[in-house]
């Protein structure tokens, strides 16, 4: 399955391999653009429906599945639409996450929060917040790349909840001064940049 997903990241240009320089200002030899693979609904179909099916074989039973936007939103409607699950989206207002547009989540509603990527967990912990205001009860997360360094990273604060992530990926980094890739004299390009997509 996990080389199955990375086929997939390669083949829409959502898994590049080169020399970037992130939004950090840290180079690497890798980049990932989620959405590049949701360009095309077949794979992000497919997408979906692997994390549905590793929720089902979990023994999940699923009432909503929720994503922050931007990079949630598409996924989360992916994976509820295999769930036979209602599918809505986490949105921010003046930087506080939110349910937005009429959104609703009933009291006792079982919910799972699904990421494109899981970094530090920082917005999926917002989306606890904001399913837990509504009395809605969080049984799980889930994403297509995990990317915490770690097999759960939100065990520790809810109670060991299981995380669902199809590939896990560890690139390193480096500072513009120390990087290797600058030393063998690779240039380095700013991702979605139109020099890189004409490359
Ligand atoms: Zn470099």
């Amino acid at each position: 399955m996990e080389k199955r997903v990375i086929e997939i990241l390669k083949n829409t240009g959502a898994l590049l391999e080169g020399h970037f320089i992130l939004s950090s200002g840290l180079h690497s030899s890798n980049y990932v653009q989620c959405a590049k693979a949701f360009e095309y609904p077949e794979y992000g179909g497919e997408i979906g429906a692997l994390i549905a099916k590793e929720v089902s074989e979990a023994g999940l039973n699923i009432d909503v599945v929720v994503g922050p936007a931007l990079g949630g939103v598409i996924v989360a409607y992916e994976v509820g639409k295999n769930l036979k699950a209602r599918a809505i989206f986490t949105e921010r207002e003046e930087n506080v996450m939110k349910l937005r547009r009429g959104f609703e989540i009933n009291e006792g509603e079982k919910v799972l929060i699904v990421e494109d990527v899981v970094t530090t967990g920082k917005s999926t912990f917002e989306v606890v917040d904001v399913v837990e205001s509504y009395g809605g009860k969080v049984v799980g997360f889930a994403s297509i790349i995990n990317r915490s360094g770690k097999e759960n990273p939100f065990a520790e604060k809810t109670n060991g909840k299981p995380y669902f992530y199809l590939v896990k990926f560890d690139f390193p980094t480096y500072n513009p001064d120390d990087c290797p890739l600058c030393k063998s004299g690779i240039p380095a390009v700013k991702p979605g940049s139109r020099k890189m997509n004409t490359k």
